[in-house]
């Protein structure tokens, strides 16, 4: 069965991982994103916990998909994640290709983890729905009529930056009041002193979703 390379690249942290076509994490790396406040340095953590996985691997992924924070441009050719300051125009999907040797798709992760609810998860079976992501950042992606919106930048569904609260908090993109800066991990624990729970794959379990794999929305 050909696997993929996945990353997942937030604020926080990188999962680097490889998944077969059904969607099961067969090996899995983590990062601290914030071990390194240099832009090169945290692509070398990234490329060495993936030269590790790929070591690994029985047989060697035919592609590499990457979700990154946003914003970016069309297809992650270069990205500026509000949460990693250290990448500002970085290119991320021709360093990615060249590092891995492979062909990579890059996009929003929250985009990305609309088409994975969608296939695997809380949203299989609907074709209208917003997946969000609250974490270090919060963001979002649009389904619609059974095909994620992807917006004329590339961006659509960010609703991270949505003013919520007019004159609210300061936001890491400069605004205040984004729903980003009033609601996300860092805020909550700035707003409370207490950390932030999230969800897992138990309470995924407790809550009955099944692992009927219906079809992916398409893009
Ligand atoms: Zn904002």
């Amino acid at each position: 069965m050909r696997a993929v390379l996945a990353l997942d690249i937030g604020g926080t942290k990188v999962d680097i991982g490889l998944v077969d076509s059904t969607g099961s994490v067969l090996r899995r790396r983590r990062i601290a994103t914030t071990r390194t406040d240099n832009g090169t340095e945290l692509w070398d953590d990234i490329a060495s916990a993936g030269a590790e996985i790929l070591s690994e691997a029985e047989s060697g992924p035919v592609a590499c998909g990457i979700g990154c924070g946003g914003p970016m441009s069309p297809n992650g050719e270069v990205v500026s994640p509000l949460n990693i300051p250290s990448w500002r125009d970085f290119p991320l999907r021709q360093v990615a290709a060249a590092t891995f040797d492979m062909p990579v798709w890059v996009d929003n992760d929250a985009k990305a983890l609309a088409l994975a609810e969608g296939w695997r998860g809380a949203a299989a079976g609907s074709d209208n729905f917003l997946a969000m992501v609250v974490s270090t950042g919060v963001g979002g992606g649009l389904v619609v009529d059974g095909r994620l919106l992807d917006g004329a930048l590339s961006n659509a569904g960010h609703i991270g930056h949505v003013n919520v609260v007019p004159d609210g908090r300061e936001c890491v993109c400069g605004a205040f009041g984004c729903l980003e800066a009033e609601a996300s991990g860092p805020a909550i624990v700035a707003m409370t002193g207490t950390e932030p729970q999230y969800a897992n794959d138990s309470m995924r379990s407790a809550a009955g979703h099944s692992s009927a794999a219906p079809s992916p929305p398409t893009r």
